[in-house]
């Protein structure tokens, strides 16, 4: 918006802009196809000389509006929708990487993005190198390959919450000549925008607060615009050297910035799929307007329930980053000033076994595998999501094997205080 709005703003009024008679709210195009007057019109999409919509696969007016509101909050240049977070994270970095090369990763990073590079994307040829983000800059260069594509690395760890030194990440990525991909899902936009600590590109599981209602899986890429990939040609050829499946175009020369969301568009998309359906999309821009006022009760709800935590006898640890004496506070005093997000982790004093008598007594809080919507959520990591990693792997992502993720949602906070306090009591 060339306003200049500010992020609540962006937020109702970004994306779809009707004209003069059109539709107040953005249209659903629930259509896989568009028509064209003339053959070669629509042969000129397909080189890649004219953009436009030809088939719903690669790209959907619906979901290009919600990207472009997204892009716009998060301060990048362009952005795409995905079917998942997964899918984000997967096309994030397989847009840049192919067999041989390596990325190298944060340890903390959610349990799906740990295997999918690990284990999946290694059966693909593609190495991972998993470091502390605490680790300082000369124990990270380290982790360096002549091969190494990209550093990947969460802004708030899910569900470790701890909070990425994004500046550190940057130079170490940059000083190698590849860029720092961030995920954001937990901070999001709102609270934390990494360009401008010096990452490069953004994902986010839109699941989690974008959508806040649970109603709706999706994913984003946003492309900052700032990576040079020209200026590291020999590091880059998906993006540098002809595409022999576009007629020899060379995405880095003949689209500048927009090169890496339109490559991810004409290939990924193309080849691999996963686009998100325009419906979810239409439900997605739903939840997006309504995004900073609910993060604003995520996170004073979430800080009075740790403090509260903090102060119950049965409690063994809390950790909440907004917490003063949390070993990342400071961390979120720089990065995410306005609060982190609404999760909070703590264990119990009768460790493993009280953490699930205690779920179990639970009224208003569900157990769920859901994390960062409106509703109230509880998980236990180490039988749930992270059930495949060993308990070496577990502690080294921060995750201890009594530790409760509680999802904070927008409810009356004594509602929520008062839940806990039951379930705790009846242990
Ligand atoms: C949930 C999540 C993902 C995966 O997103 P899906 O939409 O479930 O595919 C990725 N990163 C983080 C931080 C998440 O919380």
């Amino acid at each position: 918006m060339a306003e200049n709005y500010a992020k609540e703003t962006i937020c109702i009024q970004s994306g779809w802009k009707p004209k003069n008679g059109e539709a107040r709210i953005l249209p659903i195009y629930q259509s896989t196809t568009f028509k064209y007057e003339s053959s070669e019109a629509m042969g000129r999409l397909f080189d890649l000389e004219d953009s436009g919509y030809f088939y719903t696969r690669l790209q959907n007016p619906t979901n290009d509006y919600v990207a472009e509101k997204i892009c716009e909050l998060e301060g990048g240049v362009a952005a795409m929708l995905t079917s998942s977070g997964q899918a984000a994270t997967y096309y994030s970095v397989f847009n840049i990487c192919e067999a041989g090369d390596h990325v190298v990763m944060s340890a903390t990073v959610y349990g799906g993005t740990f295997n999918l590079l690990t284990c999946t994307m290694k059966k693909m040829g593609i190495e991972c190198t998993v470091v502390d983000p605490d680790d300082d800059i000369e124990t990270l260069n380290k982790a360096f390959l002549p091969n190494t594509k990209c550093v990947f690395a969460e802004t708030i760890a899910n569900p470790a919450l701890v909070v990425l030194d994004i500046e550190k990440f940057a130079s170490v990525a940059h000083a190698h000549g590849v860029p720092l991909i961030v995920d954001n899902t937990f901070a999001t936009p709102i609270n934390c925008n990494p360009f401008k600590w010096g990452a490069d590109i953004v994902t986010h599981s839109t699941t989690k607060y974008m959508d806040g209602h649970g109603m709706t899986v999706g994913g984003v890429i946003v492309d900052s615009g700032n990576f040079d990939w020209l200026a590291h040609a020999e590091k880059f050829p998906g993006l540098c050297t002809p595409d022999e499946s576009y007629h020899g175009i060379v995405y880095a020369e003949k689209f500048g910035k927009g090169a890496y969301i339109t490559k991810a568009t004409a290939q990924m998309m193309r080849d691999l799929g996963s686009i998100q359906s325009p419906h979810n999309a239409f439900l997605l821009n739903v939840g997006l307007e309504t995004l900073p006022l609910r993060m604003e009760r995520h996170c004073s709800n979430a800080l009075k329930v740790a403090q509260f935590l903090e102060n119950n006898e049965k409690v063994a640890w809390v950790n909440y980053p907004d917490l003063p004496g949390n070993k990342y506070h400071e961390l979120q005093q720089k990065y995410l000033p306005n609060g982190s997000c609404g999760v909070i982790s703590f264990g119990l004093k009768g460790g493993r076994s009280a953490a699930s008598d205690m779920m179990d007594q639970l009224k208003l809080a569900a157990i769920v595998t859901h994390v960062a919507d409106a509703r109230t959520c509880v998980l236990h990591p180490a039988s749930h999501t992270h059930r495949q990693m060993t308990d070496e792997q577990l502690i080294e992502a921060g995750v201890a094997p009594d530790l409760i993720r509680l999802s904070v949602g927008i409810e009356n906070v004594d509602d929520i205080m008062n839940d806990l306090a039951q379930a705790m009591e009846n242990i």
